[in-house]
C-alpha cells in the first residue's frame, strides 16, 4: 500500500462515517476559546469543562481577565493541572492581547505564539477552529494515531505536524486534526488500541505489523521506544488476526460479531433493554441487562404553534417569525458553522434553493456561531439563506434541540440536528429528527 492510498483510505473513512468532529471544549466566543485551550495543556477537556463557566461567568471579556490578579484566577483553575503557572499565562494572555493586539485573537501562529502561555499546538487549535486556517495541532493523541496508522514516522510534534499538512488535503486539515483526537481518545487509546472494534485496520500499519517501529514513537510519553510493550491482547489478536494467509493479503477484515456490535453501539436510547426471551437455538443469557443510549429528541409535535423568534442573520439584518406570515419556513438547527456534516446539508439546501423558494418556503440556519463565524460560513459556500446567530442559544432552547447526544462513543451535550417545516400559518407541519444531511434540501421536497 502506497502511502497516498493509506491517507485516502483514512479520510474517506472519516469523510464518511465521521462527517461532524469538532473540539470537546465548550466555548462560545473565540476568546473563550483561547482561554479553554490554554487551560486544557496536560489536562482534560472534561475537566477544563468543569471549570470554564464560572470562569467565563466572572471574566468574560480579555478586559476583566486583565485586570484580574494570577491569585484570583488560581481559585478557579486550582482543580487543572498547573494551575499557579497556567493563571499566570491567563492574566499575562490578557493583558498582551488588550496592549499588542487590540483585543483582537491574531490569526497568525507566530502573532499567537507570542501570547503568554500558547504553544504552537495552542495556536494551531486556535487558528484552525477560529479562522478555519488549515492549521493541524499535534497532540500525544494525534501523535500517536497518525504514527500508528503509518500516516507518519514522526519522532516529534513538529515531524507529525509537517508530514501531516503535505499530505492532507487543505481542505480537511482543521477536520482531520478532531478526527485523529477523537479516534486515539476512544478507540486508539495509548495502552490497549481497541483494534476488534477499529474500522481502520485495512490501512493501519501497526494493526499489519503487530510491533511497533522501535525507531518512530508512538506516543509524546518519555518510554524508550524499546520499552514499549506490544499492546495488543491475545484477546483481540484471537479476535481480530485472520489466517497468516490473510495477513499477507494486506486485507485483514473485522468479524462480523464486532462489526454487529460496533452498529449496534451506533443506535441511540438510554433504557433498560429486557434480557432476550430464550428460543431453542438462542438461550437466553443468565438475568444481564444492557444499557442504551437514548438521544434527546425535540418535545415539540406536529400541530404545535412555532415559539416565536428573532435574531441577527449573517449580515446583521434582523429576522423574525411575525415577520414571516404566509411563507412556508424551513427552518433547521445544525451543530456548528463549517463542520463536514453542517457545511454538506447547507450545501444541499443552498443547491436545491431554487425549488424550495418556488413552493414558498424560507431557508433560515440556525446554531450558537455569531453573525461574523456565520458571515465567513455563508460567503466560503455561497449559500443563499440566512444563518441565525442564537448566541444566547434562546431559540435553540424554544425549539428543544439542545441535549445529550452521542458520538464517536462519546456522550455529551450539544445541539441536535433537526429540522421543523412551519407552515403559513405559523404551526409546526413536519419534525425532521434523521436529517440526511447529503441531501437534505431533497428530503424536504419529497415530504
Ligand atoms: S487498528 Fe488498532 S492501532 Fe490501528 S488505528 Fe485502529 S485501534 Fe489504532
Amino acid at each position: 500500500m502506497t502511502l497516498k492510498e493509506r491517507y485516502e483510505g483514512v479520510i474517506n473513512y472519516f469523510k464518511t462515517n465521521v462527517p461532524i468532529a469538532e473540539t470537546e471544549l465548550q466555548y462560545s466566543n473565540p476568546f473563550e476559546l483561547i482561554v479553554a485551550v490554554i487551560l486544557s495543556a496536560q489536562c482534560t477537556d472534561k475537566r477544563i469543562n468543569q471549570v470554564t463557566p464560572k470562569l467565563f461567568r466572572d471574566y468574560p471579556t480579555a478586559e476583566a481577565l486583565a485586570s484580574a490578579s494570577s491569585d484570583t484566577i488560581f481559585n478557579y483553575i486550582r482543580s487543572v493541572s498547573y494551575p499557579n503557572n497556567k493563571a499566570k499565562h491567563l492574566v499575562n494572555m490578557a493583558n498582551m492581547l488588550l496592549k499588542d493586539f487590540n483585543g483582537v485573537i491574531p490569526s497568525d501562529i507566530d502573532q499567537l505564539v507570542k501570547l503568554p502561555g500558547v504553544g504552537r499546538k495552542t495556536a494551531n487549535v486556535v487558528a484552525s477552529v477560529i479562522y478555519d486556517k488549515p492549521a493541524m495541532a499535534v497532540d500525544t493523541h494525534v501523535f500517536r494515531v497518525s504514527n500508528r496508522l503509518g500516516l507518519t514516522k514522526a519522532k516529534t510534534p513538529l515531524q507529525s505536524e509537517q508530514q501531516l499538512i503535505k499530505h492532507i488535503p487543505e481542505q480537511y486539515v482543521a477536520t482531520a486534526h478532531h478526527w485523529l483526537i477523537l479516534h486515539g481518545r476512544y478507540t486508539c487509546l495509548a495502552r490497549t488500541p481497541k483494534c476488534g472494534e477499529c474500522k481502520l485496520t485495512e490501512w493501519c500499519h501497526y494493526f499489519k505489523t503487530k510491533t511497533i517501529n522501535k525507531n518512530y514513537p508512538h506516543s509524546l510519553s518519555h518510554k524508550k521506544p524499546n520499552s514499549i510493550k506490544l499492546e495488543i491482547t491475545k484477546d483481540i489478536m484471537a479476535k481480530t488476526t485472520p489466517t497468516k494467509k490473510t495477513v499477507k493479503s494486506e486485507k485483514p477484515t473485522i468479524p462480523k460479531k464486532a462489526v454487529v456490535k460496533k452498529a449496534a453501539a451506533k443506535k441511540v436510547a438510554i433504557k433498560k433493554v429486557a434480557p432476550a426471551k430464550p428460543t431453542k437455538s438462542a438461550p437466553a443469557k443468565a438475568t444481564t441487562k444492557e444499557t442504551k443510549f437514548v438521544a434527546h429528541s425535540t418535545s415539540l409535535k406536529v400541530g404545535d404553534k412555532a415559539p416565536t423568534f428573532s435574531a441577527k442573520d449573517q449580515n446583521g439584518k434582523t429576522i423574525a417569525l411575525k415577520d414571516l406570515k404566509g411563507k412556508n419556513i424551513v427552518l433547521y438547527f445544525y451543530p456548528k458553522d463549517n463542520t463536514p456534516g453542517c457545511t454538506m446539508e447547507a450545501c444541499s439546501l443552498r443547491d436545491e434553493h431554487q425549488y424550495l423558494s418556488k413552493k414558498n418556503f424560507v431557508v433560515l440556519g440556525v446554531s450558537a456561531d455569531d453573525e461574523k463565524m456565520h458571515k465567513k460560513f455563508a460567503t466560503k459556500y455561497e449559500l443563499p439563506f440566512s444563518l441565525l446567530a442564537d448566541t444566547d442559544m434562546a431559540i435553540i432552547k424554544a425549539y428543544d434541540v439542545w441535549g445529550t447526544k452521542q458520538f464517536m462513543g462519546r456522550i455529551y451535550d450539544g445541539i441536535i440536528r433537526t429540522t421543523f417545516i412551519i407552515n403559513e400559518k405559523g404551526i409546526v407541519s413536519h419534525v425532521i429528527t434523521d436529517v440526511k444531511t447529503k441531501e437534505h434540501g431533497k428530503q424536504i421536497l419529497d415530504l
